[in-house]
């Protein structure tokens, strides 16, 4: 079981790449599991219809820890199990708490021995910005993590950040950097940017998108673009990206 986690400025597109990722390796016969942790819970979307799911804090408000396993997780495309954590209502409550007590919960339902998952994304909210979204960093739950950036000077101050945040944590069993995503925005120099981040963090780029308006199409659809436009040079890239970060995870 390779546990990834995918970090990255708000609106980077980590949800979009996770997503299609997953697909891309449920297609190669993985077991692949999914968690949105953010909550904005739209994380999986694109791997069910795009339409919400109940995510696993609104069932514990509900049911308390009465839940089971079946409530908190959907069947996506290709088999992948699809949670989402989800989060206070607005202004009521921390939602990196939530991610703690989401995640706590899963594992103590047995979600990783019942469903064995292969590989499971963590797609965790924007920056590092408290405790609880850094959580999937520590012991047992993320082995790697991943940072998706543009060549924005924003999305590259928050990357640094994140990296720095792995760092602290190195040695004291937490995840180690897995590498950097550059989603392209079509910024100048784009590409030595994002490099040049990569050798101040010493990591390294592990894969590239480009930036394609197939992404919102498939978008419209409720579908990854591994699985509406499977043939597409994008889904290609995705694919691709798949295998090199689940490469670098494995380390
Ligand atoms: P948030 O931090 O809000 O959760 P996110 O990092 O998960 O955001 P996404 O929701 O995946 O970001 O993507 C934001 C928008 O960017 C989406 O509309 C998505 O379709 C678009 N997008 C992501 N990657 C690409 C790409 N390579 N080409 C074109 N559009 C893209
Ligand atoms: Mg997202």
């Amino acid at each position: 079981m390779i546990k990834i986690a995918v970090y990255g400025k708000g609106g980077i597109g980590k949800s979009t790449t996770v997503s299609n990722m997953a697909a891309a390796l449920a297609e190669r016969g993985l077991k692949v599991m999914q968690i949105g942790c953010d909550p904005k819970a739209d994380s999986t979307a694109g791997l069910h219809g795009g339409a919400a799911i109940p995510t696993v804090l609104d069932l514990m408000r509900e049911k308390g820890r009465d839940v089971s396993l079946d409530e908190m997780t959907v069947a996506g495309y290709g088999g992948v199990v699809c949670v989402e954590a989800g989060g206070p209502a607005p202004g009521r409550g921390c939602a990196g708490r939530g991610i703690i007590a989401a995640l706590d919960l899963l594992k103590a339902k047995g979600a990783y021995e019942v469903y064995q998952p292969d590989v499971i994304f963590y797609d965790v909210l924007g920056d590092v910005v408290c405790g609880g979204f850094a959580m999937p960093m520590h012991k047992g739950y993320a082995d790697a993590v991943f940072i998706v950036t543009s060549g924005e000077n924003m999305a590259i101050h928050a990357a640094a950040n994140i990296a720095m945040a792995v760092e602290s944590f190195k040695g004291r069993g937490y995840a180690r950097l897995g590498g950097l995503i550059l989603n392209r925005r079509s910024v100048k120099n784009e590409e030595e940017k994002v490099r040049e981040l990569a050798g101040d963090i010493h990591s390294a780029v592990v894969g590239t998108l480009d930036r394609s308006d197939i992404v919102s199409q498939a978008e419209e659809l409720g579908k990854t673009v591994v699985e509406a436009f499977p043939d597409s040079p994008m889904a290609g890239q995705y694919r691709a990206l798949a295998d090199a970060v689940l490469a670098a995870a494995k380390g």
